[in-house]
Parts: C-alpha cells; structure tokens; sequence
C-alpha cells in the first residue's frame, strides 16, 4: 500500500490522457476515469502498462456524487492517494446568455464546478494529515476562458472555470496546513475532442492565426505543467494558478 496513486478525472482523452500517460511514466498508479468512452480509457491504461506502469481504469460521472464515491473507492484499492488531477470538463454548443436554458447551465455547472468540488473534498478527506492522511496535490483545470469570458460562445463554461479558479485559491489556503497543496493550470487553446464536442470542430484551425504563438498547445504541453505542479518540485507552489496557453489570456 505504500503506492503513489493518481486519480486522473476525464482520463479517456485529451489533455486527461496525456496527463493518464505522463504520471505513468513518472511512476504512479494511474487510476484513469472516463464518462462513457471506455475503450479509450483503456487504451490509454494498456499504454501505461505496455511502459511499465500501472494503471486502471473507473468509469464514473463527476457530477453525480455516487459515482465520485465509487471512483474514491477504486483508488483505495491501488494504494495511497497522492494526487488528484481534476480535469474532466465539458463546454456545450455555442449560444448566447439570453438564450441559456436552466438545464444547460445545470449540467454546465455540475461537471465542470460541482465535480472538481466533489471531488477535491473526497482527497482532502483522504489526504488532509489532520484526517489520518499524509497530505498529497490537487490540481484543478480551470481555462483561459475565466479571463476572456467566452462572449458569444459560452460564458457559462468561463464562469464555471472563474469559480475554479475562485476555488483553487480558497482551498488551498484551507488546507495549507494540513500537508495538503492545491493548484491548478488555465489552458488557453489545446488541439482536443472537447471543440468538436462543442459543436465547433474547425475553432482550433480558425483561431490558430490570431494565436499569439501562431499555433494551439498539445495536451501533452498541458499534461506537462500539471505533472509539474504535482511533483515535489513545486513543494511551495500552493494556491498557484499557472497559465499554459502561450501567451493567450495574459492579464498585465
Ligand atoms: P476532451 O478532449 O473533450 O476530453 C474530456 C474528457 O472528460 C474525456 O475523457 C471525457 O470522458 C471526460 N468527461 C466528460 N464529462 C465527464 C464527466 N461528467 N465525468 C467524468 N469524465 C467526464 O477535453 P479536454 O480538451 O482534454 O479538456 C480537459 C480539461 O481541460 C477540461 O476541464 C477543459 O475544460 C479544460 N480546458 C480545455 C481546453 C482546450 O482547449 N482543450 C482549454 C481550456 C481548458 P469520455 O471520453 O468518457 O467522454
């Protein structure tokens, strides 16, 4: 039990399994959650595993507190939990604010600031060395958006991430004591499903010319900073919300 396990929420694809891969190279147990697309979840943990690594795979909604309790449980079976990447995440088809219905903004809510809060109170209570734990890092994805806001496109998914960013800071002053380090990452652009899933599959080759770098980031650019944050080398870094979105959203 003396294992180093990684909860990766919305691990199945993009910047969550590049993140699923890179800790498994780093040498953690990799619990890799998905909503529905189990053989990419899998896929990504036969990766692991063909690395060396070890890896498993939960299903689970992250916003359905049930399912938050049966991704946790699956975790104790690994072993300790060390590191908890609240990344799974969902935008919806672009509209305007005056045209948001209740259950969009529900659903909009529940898994993107809901989920994260759920499940960043499951591994404080696990991990908090005043609970019996022996501290570990949350990293939550917030996004660029919570700057710009999304005019136009989905301001609700920016305030969404606005209150992660909210978050960030508010827990981990909470739990600075109690061995616990919480941070998050804001990406800016990064070529993923989750456009697509919006309901703009060309919005990465449309924006790309007015990037500031002229290009979108990878998910494994982002997997790399959120490792970062995770390791021991950012053992003073708490509360620290780190833009990875190449120079996209920068506030003077
Ligand atoms: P993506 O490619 O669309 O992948 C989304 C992942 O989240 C999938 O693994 C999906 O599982 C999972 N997921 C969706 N709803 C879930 C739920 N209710 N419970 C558990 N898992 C769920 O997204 P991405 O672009 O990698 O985004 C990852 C995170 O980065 C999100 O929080 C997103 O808001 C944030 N972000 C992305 C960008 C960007 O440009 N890509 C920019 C800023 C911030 P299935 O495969 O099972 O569907």
């Amino acid at each position: 039990m003396s294992e180093r396990v990684l909860i990766v929420t919305g691990g199945s694809r993009g910047i969550g399994a590049a993140t699923a891969r890179l800790a498994g190279v780093a040498g953690y147990v990799v619990l890799v959650n998905y909503a529905a697309n189990r053989a990419a979840a899998e896929a990504v943990a036969d990766d692991i595993r063909a690395g060396g690594g070890r890896a498993e795979t939960v299903s689970g909604d992250v916003g359905s507190e049930a399912d938050v309790h049966a991704i946790f449980a699956a975790a104790e079976r690994l072993g300790r939990l060390a590191v908890l990447v609240n990344n799974a995440g969902v935008v919806d088809q672009p509209a305007t604010v005056a045209d948001m219905d209740l259950k969009r903004l529900e659903r909009m809510f529940r898994i993107n600031t809901i989920g994260s809060i759920l499940c960043a109170r499951e591994a404080v209570r696990r991990m908090s060395t005043s609970r019996g734990g022996e501290g570990g890092v949350i990293v939550n994805l917030s996004s660029a958006a919570a700057k710009l806001g999304a005019p136009g496109q989905y301001v609700d998914y920016a305030a969404a991430k606005g209150a992660i960013d909210t978050f960030t800071v508010g827990l981990a002053k909470e739990v600075a004591g109690e061995g616990v380090r919480v941070c998050a990452v804001r990406p800016g652009i990064i070529e993923t499903d989750i456009h697509a899933s919006g309901g703009l599959p060309n919005r990465v080759a449309e924006m790309t010319p007015g990037l500031p770098m002229r290009r979108p980031g990878s998910a494994e650019e982002v997997a790399r900073a959120i490792l970062w944050l995770a390791s021991d080398e950012a053992s003073y870094s708490s509360g620290a919300i780190l833009d990875v979105s190449g120079a996209r959203a920068i506030l003077p």
